[in-house]
């Protein structure tokens, strides 16, 4: 295998890892986090009331509590992954959206989420998990995602390797008695990964899904740049 190509194979296993091993063992410490913390279940987590508001003010700049921002990180497309209108009409009389409108899709599970998400609902919403380890993986996709090539070189691919295994397997501690062992075991597997065609396309998939969710936001960022 010419030095390129093992370049491109490291990049597709680093993705792979970020994307797709790092969210399966996040979505089970959300889910262990939901029953374990009288939830109940993942749409009990995402009904009780003060779940509800929080995740209302990272998507909504305008609530009924009255505290408005600017801070948005959680895109519209996110929100409705999560939560459906079950009232059409403002309870307070006021304009616009509140979360008294809105309730967990009934059945929604964790699986709907992608890495962003369970980023953004592991750190808002799941307390006493270590913030340090969940940024380090929000960095790593940053990394890849918005990288200029789609290849990594031995040095920075080892550095984000360990990074994100580290993060994984100690937020791993969080979640159900056999997680920290199947996160090892699939962290290990992907690693020792031969990529294969159908691998090279999940890949890209999941990279696009990505990147346009990041258009989505530089595209309302700008938006709210125009109207100030
Ligand atoms: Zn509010
Ligand atoms: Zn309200």
């Amino acid at each position: 295998m010419s030095l390129p190509q093992l370049n491109e194979a490291r990049y597709g296993r680093a993705c792979l890892l970020v994307l797709n091993t790092c969210p399966m063992a996040l979505r089970r410490i959300i889910d262990h986090h939901s029953s374990s913390k009288g939830f109940g279940d993942f749409e009990g987590l995402l009904n009780h009331p003060r779940n509800k508001h929080g995740l209302f003010h990272l998507s909504f700049r305008q609530c009924c509590c009255g505290h408005n921002t600017n801070y948005t990180p959680m895109r519209k497309q996110q929100w409705d992954l999560l939560y459906t209108k079950t009232n059409s009409k403002n309870p307070h009389g006021q304009q616009g959206q509140c979360p008294c409108m809105y309730s967990a899709i009934p059945g929604v599970a964790s699986d709907v989420m992608d890495v962003t998400l369970c980023c953004l609902v592991l750190k808002n919403l799941c307390r006493g998990i270590k913030n340090a380890d969940i940024d380090a993986i929000t960095e790593m996709r940053n990394q890849l995602i918005h990288a200029s090539s789609a290849t990594l070189e031995d040095t920075a691919y080892n550095d984000l390797w360990k990074k994100v295994e580290n993060a994984i397997l100690s937020l791993a501690k969080n979640g159900d008695s056999t997680l920290e062992t199947d996160t090892k075991a699939a962290v290990k597997e992907m690693e020792q990964r031969i990529m294969n065609p159908g691998d090279l396309r999940s890949m890209k998939d999941l990279i696009s899904d990505q990147k346009s969710l990041d258009e989505l936001r530089e595209v309302r960022v700008l938006h709210i740049l125009v109207l100030f």
